[in-house]
């Protein structure tokens, strides 16, 4: 697995998104995935973090490969708390790091696939 070094030199703006097995945090300089271990994060904003991420397509039937009839709403409502998280990463890494939120824009795009 390639390494990120780009961040250790604090220019590079951090993105969170949430996506299937891959930590929420990304490297916008070289897309690269990066460890959430690496950063000095308390362990409970670590946990909510993780659980976030898990939750990450809660708006997927996976067995059907199809969205379920209140995905949108689902969607949203993941997006609203990686937001209210970003703030609280922002408040403990904020001074060391940039980082910007980028929401699930996966069920409003296929909802407007269908429609
Ligand atoms: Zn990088």
């Amino acid at each position: 697995m390639m390494k990120c070094l780009c961040v250790q030199d604090f220019k590079c703006e951090i993105k969170i998104e949430a996506d299937v097995a891959a930590d929420p945090f990304w490297c916008t300089c070289c897309n690269l995935n990066l460890d959430l271990e690496n950063f000095p994060i308390s362990s409970s904003l670590l946990n909510s973090l993780e659980e976030w991420t898990m939750r990450y397509g809660e708006w997927i039937d996976w067995e059907r490969d199809r969205l379920l009839p209140n995905a949108l709403l689902l969607e949203q409502q993941h997006n609203i708390a990686g937001k209210l998280l970003t703030e609280k990463v922002k408040k403990e890494l904020g001074e060391y790091y940039t980082f910007i939120f980028s929401p699930s824009t996966m069920a409003s795009y296929f909802s407007n696939q269908l429609m």
